[in-house]
C-alpha cells in the first residue's frame, strides 16, 4: 500500500471536506452576544411558556412567522410589527415569533438560510451561521420572544440562548438524535405529528425528551464532548395534519390531549394551522384558526395555542430563478398569510379566550378542564 492510500485523507468520505473552518459558537456569541436586560427577557418569557405548557397560565402561545426566513431585512421589518401586536394581546397570547433558518426538505430545495444565505447554491455555511446568530440577536433586541426548527442537532449550541421555544419537525419527531437534543433544552419543545398524520411518533418522543440522556455535542468552542441532559418535562404535541387529512377539528385535539394525558405528558396541544391542515393553501389557515378559535370560545382548554405560517405579503414564490428579482416580504418556502391576515387572526384568538374564560366562568363541562387551568391568570 503506498503511502498516499494508507493516509486517511485519501478516503473519499475525507476528501468531501473543504479547507475553511466556520466560527466557533463562542465566536459567535462574542461578536454578537445577549446583554443581561435581553436575556432576562428571554429567561421570563421561557418561564411564561412552560406555564402555558403546564395548563398553569390559559393564555394561548402563537407561533408565528415566516415558513422560513430569507431575507434579514424584511424579517426584522416583520419582528418589528409583530413586536407592537404583542403588545397588544399581552393578556391574552403569549406571542412568538418563527425565525426558521434550516428548512427540512421532503425531498429537495433550498435547505434555509444557515445552510445558503447568498440564496445560490454556493453554501456558506459559516456565513448562514454568522447572519442566522445577528439576525437572533437583533429580533431579541426588539423583545419578542423566538422560536425556531431544531435541524442539525450540532447547530443547537449556536443560538440555543436566543430561543423561548422550539419545534422538532414532522419529518424528525422520531428520531434519536432531535430528542436527546430536545431533552436538553431548557423551554418548550413542540414535536409534530409525523407526515403520515400519526401521532405516536411524537408522543414517543416527547417520552424520550422527558428523560435524562447522555449523548456527544459541541461545547462553545466546537468540540465534541458528553453532554448530560437532565429531561425535558415541558415538551408537547403539535398537530399539523397529514396524509391521513387534517388534524385540528375539536375531536381530534381532544383525542391527541387526552393521549397525551394518559401516558403522564404535557396535554394541551398547539395546532398549526398551515402544511397538512392547510394543504399548503395559505388562505386556508384563515379557516383553521377560526375552528381552533372556537374551540377556544367554548371554554375547551385543550388548545395550548396556534402556529401560522405569516410574512409581510402572501403567498409564494420560486428561488428557482435565483435570488435577483424576488418580490420583498414573500416567502420563498411555504405559501404566507400576509401581515393584515395574521393581524385579524390573533385578534380572533385574542377575543375567543376572553369569551372562553366568561364560559368557564360560568362552568365548563369538565372534560374540557385541564386541572389548574380554571381561573384566568391576572395580568
Ligand atoms: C415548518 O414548520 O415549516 C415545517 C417544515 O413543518 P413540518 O415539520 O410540519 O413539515
Ligand atoms: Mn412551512
Amino acid at each position: 500500500m503506498s503511502a498516499t492510500a494508507s493516509c486517511s485523507l485519501s478516503r473519499p468520505e475525507a476528501r468531501a471536506h473543504d479547507s475553511s473552518v466556520v466560527p466557533t459558537p463562542a465566536q459567535l456569541a462574542q461578536r454578537f452576544p445577549l446583554d443581561h436586560a435581553v436575556a432576562e427577557r428571554i429567561h421570563v418569557a421561557r418561564r411564561e411558556a412552560i406555564e402555558l405548557v403546564q395548563g398553569r397560565d390559559d393564555r394561548l402561545l402563537c407561533v408565528v412567522g415566516p415558513c422560513s426566513i430569507h431575507d434579514p431585512e424584511s424579517a426584522l421589518e416583520y419582528a418589528a410589527r409583530l413586536a407592537a401586536v404583542t403588545e397588544r394581546y399581552a393578556s391574552e397570547l403569549l406571542i412568538v415569533m418563527r425565525v426558521y433558518l434550516e428548512k427540512p426538505r421532503s425531498s429537495v430545495g433550498w435547505k434555509g438560510l444557515i445552510s445558503d444565505p447568498h440564496l445560490d447554491g454556493r453554501c456558506d455555511i459559516g456565513h448562514g451561521l454568522s447572519v442566522a446568530r445577528e439576525l437572533m440577536s437583533d429580533v431579541a433586541r426588539l423583545g419578542l420572544p423566538m422560536a425556531t426548527e431544531l435541524l442539525d442537532a450540532n447547530l443547537a449550541v449556536y443560538f440555543s440562548d436566543l430561543l423561548t421555544w422550539a419545534a422538532i419537525g414532522a419529518r424528525t419527531s422520531e428520531s434519536q438524535p432531535h430528542r436527546e437534543l430536545a431533552s436538553s433544552l431548557p423551554f418548550p419543545v413542540g414535536f409534530k405529528n409525523g407526515t403520515d398524520g400519526r401521532i405516536e411518533g411524537a408522543l414517543g418522543g416527547m417520552r424520550s425528551a422527558a428523560q435524562a440522556h447522555r449523548r456527544l455535542a459541541p461545547d462553545a468552542h466546537g468540540w465534541l464532548r458528553p453532554l448530560q441532559s437532565s429531561g425535558n418535562p415541558h415538551c408537547h404535541l403539535t398537530l399539523r395534519g397529514g396524509a391521513s387529512g387534517p388534524n385540528y377539528a375539536a375531536e381530534h385535539v381532544t383525542a391527541a390531549s387526552q393521549s397525551a394525558l394518559g401516558r403522564g405528558l404535557p396535554s394541551r396541544v398547539l395546532v398549526d394551522c398551515s402544511h397538512g391542515n392547510s394543504g399548503k393553501r395559505h388562505e386556508d389557515q384563515l379557516g383553521v384558526c377560526a375552528a381552533v378559535a372556537e374551540q377556544v370560545a367554548a371554554g375547551g382548554q385543550h388548545v395550548l395555542g396556534v402556529m401560522i405560517e405569516s410574512h409581510l405579503v402572501a403567498g409564494q414564490q420560486a428561488l428557482s430563478a435565483g435570488p435577483a428579482g424576488l418580490r420583498y416580504g414573500q416567502s420563498i418556502t411555504d405559501a404566507c398569510v400576509d401581515f393584515s391576515s395574521t393581524e385579524g387572526m390573533l385578534e380572533q384568538l385574542a377575543r375567543a379566550l376572553g369569551r372562553g374564560r366568561g364560559v368557564r366562568g360560568r362552568g365548563a363541562k369538565d372534560r374540557d378542564r385541564i386541572p389548574g387551568l380554571d381561573a384566568p391568570r391576572a395580568c
